[in-house]
């Protein structure tokens, strides 16, 4: 494969890699209390500041502690597993790829609890929110 096509495509693999183990990690860890602590600071801290009739706000919360520090097990794990078995070029993109995608993830995060969020026009971001809402909306 052209080297292009190799970036392009762990570019692509890579996000949606971040993305599943972001998904079953807050699933698993974050909303079962087999995540022990994490699962109590995920509930009481972001599903507990956003619930119910406040699932939005002006500003996004600074009480909330951020759940970086979580991931950072996980992403250093698989950043070391994509050391041991990529080429160094194809890692570089690896990692560039995962971090984008967590940033990105964490941004339009924060988006989805701002009541005047820029990205209200879009119609993905409406269908995304109303998801993320869920969890919150059936505990009621
Ligand atoms: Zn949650
Ligand atoms: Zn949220």
């Amino acid at each position: 494969m052209e080297r292009t096509a190799i970036y392009l495509t762990t570019a692509v693999g890579g996000h949606y890699l971040a993305s599943l183990i972001q998904m079953s990690l807050h699933r698993v860890v974050g909303h079962r209390p087999l995540g022990g602590p994490i699962h109590r600071i995920h509930m009481l801290e972001h599903h507990g500041i956003y619930s119910g009739d406040a699932l939005v706000a002006d500003t996004y919360s600074e009480e909330e502690k951020s759940s970086t520090q979580y991931y950072a097990a996980p992403a250093v794990a698989l950043a070391a597993a994509a050391y041991a078995t990529l080429p160094v070029d194809v890692f570089v993109v690896f990692v560039a790829a995962i971090s984008a995608s967590y940033t990105a993830h964490v941004y339009v995060h924060t988006q989805y609890h701002l009541s005047r969020s820029w990205l209200r026009r879009f119609g993905w971001f409406h269908t995304r929110r109303n998801l993320h809402y869920a969890p919150a909306v059936r505990r009621r």
